[in-house]
């Protein structure tokens, strides 16, 4: 890959400015204030003059796996403005996750840093201080800044977790008094479009959504329904996709998790033991993903209110807009649901990016970037350098790549302590993957080995050749031992729940 993007020119204070920033907050946001190139310092001053760096939009689809999109290859239709979004922007074929999970990928998307670096080992952990959240550098240098997320404030992408700092406005789920259910992007658009109708003085802004519509859940206030849904969305959605045979179908407790767990109780139950997963239903599973593909569409339709609410405030052509997911979903694929593991099907995100102006519509690139990629992407369209802590970098346009550019290499990873009962890391390098896991072997860690390039599905694990697994261990072993840059609060690597991966020497 070339050494430069091409999304916008690079301003010579840009380059003045790279290279000086320090790790560290307020060195960081100092030398940002400083660097931003012409933001003023007052309100007033702001209001005095138009300010033409881009408006930055960043919409996280929670649990949407890339290729359940028409754009991704997907037959049936469940986005159809999303593809109609992908044809006028560029398409990132291969975009990774860093885990499988919300709270570590949220952390990537918004840091531009891997969560493993950032100390990210608990369910309990928050981003660290000595991290800047993109929203933090963007308001430094002059951006207005809101949030609306599908999360409470101690969620996984929840402002206790550290993810509204930086934000003018960081708003929690529920939107509206009156939403039916908890997560409902209907009622995200409709108070997205009221912020974006409010003036912003002159200044650009940075907008970042998140919408839970994909994810399972229960009904709001509980199972009314006597069949229950484990991915309960509104009506007509429900059933948009769905056979008359999954219409009737009546779901277990077990499958429900007493409303709680939902289907990670059932995932428990493979996992332990308790039931077999290669004899679930087939008719059961396909239910579930008429389910989950019933919120694709009801996200997609009110995507499709976002894009049209931009056009009418004229927002459209000024604002560069980014479309992404913080990891997929399993429907026993491999050995369970929902999403605790590290296979394509979690880790493929789509990710969508229409520059400000249109000037990319069309335009796919096969190279395989990272979530993480996201925050020196934004960066560079506000026109600001990126930290030299980030561990992603800038996203390649396709005039960038070359046939000989060394391939990307990936690390994942999912843990869930303090229960530990499932634990599993990725090492991806170009079209070779080594997956990690403790799901079978008596809790022992196997080994499985897969190209993508002739198996996408990761259906055929490869003993050879030695000198790739071998290659892939030792890459796997050296992220994991590699000391995190800072610590995520709660993180205690003391911790006896990390005793497990300790004694495979993936961790001192
Ligand atoms: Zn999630």
């Amino acid at each position: 890959m070339s050494s430069t993007t091409s999304w916008v020119a690079r301003s010579a204070v840009r380059v003045v400015c790279r290279g000086v920033l320090a790790l560290g907050v307020a060195t960081l946001l100092l030398a940002l204030t400083a660097c931003s190139d012409p933001a003023p310092s007052s309100e007033t001053s702001r209001d005095s003059a138009v300010d033409p760096r881009p408006n930055l939009i960043l919409l996280s689809i929670d649990t949407l796996r890339a290729d359940h999109l028409g754009s991704y290859g997907y037959e049936r239709p469940t986005s159809p403005h999303l593809d109609r979004f992908a044809a006028s922007a560029i398409r990132y074929a291969h975009a990774y996750a860093p885990a499988p999970w919300t709270l570590p990928s949220h952390a990537a998307m918004l840091t531009g840093v891997h969560p493993y670096a950032q100390g990210f080992r608990h369910q309990n952990s928050t981003i660290p201080r000595e991290i800047p959240v993109v929203a933090e550098l963007l308001l430094a240098a002059g951006y207005r800044t809101a949030a609306f997320v599908d999360s409470a404030a101690k969620g996984y992408v929840g402002g206790e977790r550290g993810f509204a700092r930086g934000f003018e406005r960081y708003d929690h789920a529920p939107h509206r008094s009156r939403q039916t259910s908890k997560y409902d992007m209907a009622a995200t658009v409709e108070v997205a479009l009221d912020w974006l109708e409010e003036p912003k003085g002159g200044r650009p802004f940075f907008l970042f959504l998140h919408t839970k519509s994909v994810h399972a859940a229960p009904l709001g206030g509980g199972c009314a329904d006597p069949r229950c849904f484990p991915y309960a969305k509104p009506a007509p959605y429900q059933f948009r996709f769905a056979t008359p045979a999954a219409q009737e179908l009546r779901w277990t407790s077990v499958e429900m998790g007493d409303g709680q767990k939902l289907l990670w109780g059932l995932n428990e139950r493979f996992l332990d033991g308790r039931l077999d997963p290669r004899a679930y239903p087939e008719e059961r599973i396909e239910a579930l993903v008429s389910f989950y593909d019933a919120g694709i569409a009801y996200v997609d339709e009110h995507f499709g209110r976002l894009l049209a609410g931009m056009e009418r405030l004229g927002l459209d052509e000024t604002t560069t807009v980014v479309v992404t997911a913080d990891h997929g979903e399993a429907f026993l694929e491999h050995n369970l649901l929902v999403h605790q593991e590290v296979y394509e099907s979690l880790l493929h995100v789509p990710l969508l990016v229409r520059p400000a102006g249109h000037a990319a519509a069309g335009e796919v690139v096969n190279a395989i970037v990272a979530l993480e990629d996201v925050v020196p992407t934004l960066l560079d369209q506000a026109e600001l350098p990126a930290p030299d802590h980030l561990t992603g970098r800038a996203l390649p346009r396709a005039a960038d790549l070359a046939a000989d550019d060394e391939p990307r290499s990936l690390f994942a990873y999912y843990l869930f302590p303090p229960t530990f009962s499932y634990q599993a890391f990725s090492q991806r390098r170009g079209d070779w993957k080594l997956i990690s896991h403790n799901f079978e072997d008596g809790g022992q860690f196997s080994f499985e080995l897969y190209n993508l390039a002739t198996d996408p599905s990761e259906s055929n694990r490869l003993r050879e050749p030695a000198a790739r697994h071998s290659e892939l261990r030792q890459a796997l072993r050296a992220n994991l031992r590699r000391p995190p840059i800072a610590q995520a609060g709660g993180v205690d690597e003391s911790d006896p729940a990390l005793d497990a991966i300790r004694a495979l020497g993936y961790i001192d």
